[in-house]
């Protein structure tokens, strides 16, 4: 090696041990009332996008205000840690691939990411700037099962700000799994963030952030 190795990324998991994330996939618009605040209406096929794995902030660390923006978001959501390859996986094996589940945030740089569409170019720095993943522990799905209903919050500052239900996701994890795994081999250590309920909105510095999801967990971060 010319270089010495990056560190592997590690989130806790509930019970012991860690979780080493190899790639994060996010789902875009999976909730229908959140499609309909960013100005879209019907059920089209899911698409995706990603984020560096080494964007992730786990233990309620604080995330940084990044630079370039103006417009900071929080996007809570589910997130699905994979725990077995696979390839072209049929829904009705895919829960069969997850190691278990956690709450996340897609933080969101949302003047970016609108400029970005409106040029028809890519959300890289929309999305996948550093520390754009606040993750709480992986709750292994031996233990919690496979959540398919259950109110995903999200208040800042005590505020209400996100709410939703797991049964509104227009894609579940299983199709969402399937159908990824028709372009991409999924490999264990994956993480899928599977997309936000409506009530995104804008955090400042200082501003605290937490998110429940019934079932499954709590992520929290502080804007500094
Ligand atoms: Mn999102």
């Amino acid at each position: 090696m010319v270089l010495p190795a990056p560190l592997p990324v590690l989130v806790p998991v509930s019970g012991g041990g860690v979780f080493p994330v190899r790639r994060i996939y996010c789902v875009g618009r999976n909730y229908a009332e959140h499609a309909r605040e960013m100005g879209h209406d019907d059920r089209e096929p899911p698409f995706f996008f990603d984020k560096p794995a080494d964007a992730i902030l786990t233990g309620g660390a604080a995330m940084p205000y990044p630079t370039q923006t103006y417009d900071l978001h929080h996007e809570i959501e589910l997130v699905v840690a994979i725990g077995r390859d696979g390839a072209d996986i049929g829904e009705g094996e895919a829960l069969d691939h997850v190691f278990g589940y956690a709450a996340g945030l897609d933080m969101t740089r949302r003047d970016l990411q609108a400029e970005a569409k409106k040029a028809g170019r890519p959300w890289t720095f929309a999305k996948g700037f550093d520390h754009s993943a606040p993750l709480g522990d992986i709750a292994p799905a031996a233990q919690i099962g496979h959540p398919s209903a259950g109110t995903i919050t999200l208040t800042v500052n005590g505020v209400l700000r996100q709410t939703g239900d797991l049964a509104d996701q227009i894609w579940s994890p299983a199709e969402a799994i399937a159908f990824l795994s028709r372009h991409v081999r999924l490999k264990a250590g994956d993480l899928i963030m599977t997309g936000t309920p409506a009530g995104v909105a804008a955090v400042q510095r200082g501003d605290r952030l937490e998110g429940v999801i019934a079932g499954v967990g709590t992520v929290s971060t502080t804007i500094s």
